[in-house]
């Protein structure tokens, strides 16, 4: 094959959180064609679904808008949600991809003006919350959509049998038949930006997070905080739906553990800091501790741990957390945990723990190099790069630039 040939192909991304759309966005300003591929219904990934993110503390909004704006201006982008790899063939400047599409059953013509959520009579676990609430069985997955697409959860619909959605709408755009589609695309470069799942809290037994409903994850606390959450901006804890005013975090939740995690995830001491510092915004006076074995804070985060440090209702105490037990009747929680700096037990009452699990690297279904974490090699093949968090844990910041560097090292591929 020609070079010129070659080098005409698209370069295929996979995965649309913060390094996926910034790799893509920047390898199209350069004039490249890209595919960009994500196997959720919406771009975005785990940035989408917080509160806020640190070291400014503003709203996700501030770096996706501009992200989905540069997007949606750029023709050479295309954009394929609810899609994934299935297999990877050939060589640098020569590769085959299979990309499975799975149906939405709402078309393009859809203009989303709702009147097929007034009339769905089916519920669905909100899953963009982590499972705190619900939505209709045919849904937006949540208010800063993009694309801005409706989809049918088809475990929980009863198509035909229904109907009522089809019914209601006057622009024909619901088709419950919707097929699953396999496309294969030839492509000069692969990035593999599939980033990150949370460690799953349910292996550490002696914390409870399946048994106790007020012992929750750092990623479903985000979600707890924010406006588009369960609690629409009120932080209600999930047992009684009260605003809880004395919260225990409890940092390494697995981590750093021959038995759970070996390693740092790095963002989760930062992330908690954030957490405590926007529960004392949002609800001053409210006491917080915080229980390490060591925080790892670095560059502009130090000036954040300073800021908790100076802050009165917010404690930072050295200790690893043994176990935690249920008060019948509150359903508060009782942490018992050793003082690392004088050997001795203590034991504190809570309404809410926060356990700091951390990230476990996701991958695309295929074969992978990966290190003995399950983190995958950042050059897989010539032609091939895993940026970001799929390569090692990484805050926002970093795996921009990850991804911009990659976006980089797939152009010079080519030429
Ligand atoms: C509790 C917590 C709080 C945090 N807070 C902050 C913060 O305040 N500030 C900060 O800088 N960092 C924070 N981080 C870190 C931040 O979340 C990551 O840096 C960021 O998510 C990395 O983005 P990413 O695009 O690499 O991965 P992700 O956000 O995980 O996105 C990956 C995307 O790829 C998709 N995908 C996965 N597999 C496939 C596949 N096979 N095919 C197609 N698509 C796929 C996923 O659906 C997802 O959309 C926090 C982390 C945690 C755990």
């Amino acid at each position: 094959m020609k070079e010129q040939e070659k080098n005409n192909k698209p370069i295929l991304v996979i995965g649309g959180g913060i390094s996926g759309i910034t790799a893509a966005v920047e390898i199209a300003e350069v004039g490249h064609e890209v595919i960009l591929i994500e196997k959720e219904a919406y771009l975005g990934g785990h940035v989408v679904k917080m509160n806020n993110y640190f070291p400014k503390l503003c709203p996700p909004a501030c770096g996706l808008e501009i992200n989905f704006r540069r997007i949606r201006q750029n023709t050479r982008i295309e954009v394929m949600i609810s899609t994934e790899l299935v297999a990877l063939s050939g060589e640098k400047g020569d590769f085959q991809a299979s990309l499975r599409t799975s149906p939405l059953y709402v078309k393009n013509t859809c203009t989303a003006c709702r009147k097929c959520v007034d009339v769905c009579p089916e519920e669905r676990p909100d899953d963009f919350n982590y499972g705190f609430g619900s939505t209709k069985a045919i849904y937006l997955p949540h208010d800063m959509a993009f694309p801005m697409k409706y989809s049918i959860d088809d475990r929980y619909c009863k198509k035909e049998n229904c109907n009522k959605c089809v019914e209601i709408c006057e622009y024909e755009a619901i088709d419950l038949f919707a097929k699953e589609e396999m496309r294969e695309v030839e492509v000069s470069t692969v990035i593999l930006a599939t980033g990150w799942e949370n460690y799953n809290a349910g292996l550490l037994d002696k914390l409870h997070y399946n048994e106790f409903k007020n012992v929750v994850t750092n990623v479903e606390f985000e979600r707890l905080l924010a406006p588009g959450g369960p609690g629409k901006g009120r932080l209600l804890r999930p047992s009684d739906q009260k605003e809880p005013k004395d919260i225990v975090f409890v940092q390494c939740a697995g981590s750093r553990d021959e038995n759970h995690l070996p390693y740092c995830s790095a963002v989760c001491c930062p992330a908690s800091l954030k957490h405590a510092l926007t529960c004392q915004e949002r609800y001053p006076g409210s006491r917080i501790r915080i229980f390490y074995i060591d925080l790892r804070v670095t560059g502009r985060n130090e000036d954040f741990l300073k800021r908790v440090e100076e802050n009165k209702n917010i404690e930072l105490v050295k200790g690893k957390v043994a176990s935690i037990e249920e008060i019948p009747g509150s359903q508060n929680l009782r942490i018992e945990a050793e003082n690392t700096m004088n050997a001795k037990k203590i034991q504190v009452e809570t309404e809410l723990v926060v356990l700091a699990t951390g990230i476990v690297p996701n991958q695309p279904a295929i074969e992978m190099k990966t290190s003995r974490y399950n983190f995958m090699f950042g050059e897989q093949k010539n032609g091939v790069y895993a940026i970001a968090c799929g390569k090692k844990p990484m805050d926002v910041s970093s795996s921009v630039k990850d991804a911009t560097a990659s976006a980089l090292k797939a152009i010079q591929t080519l030429r």
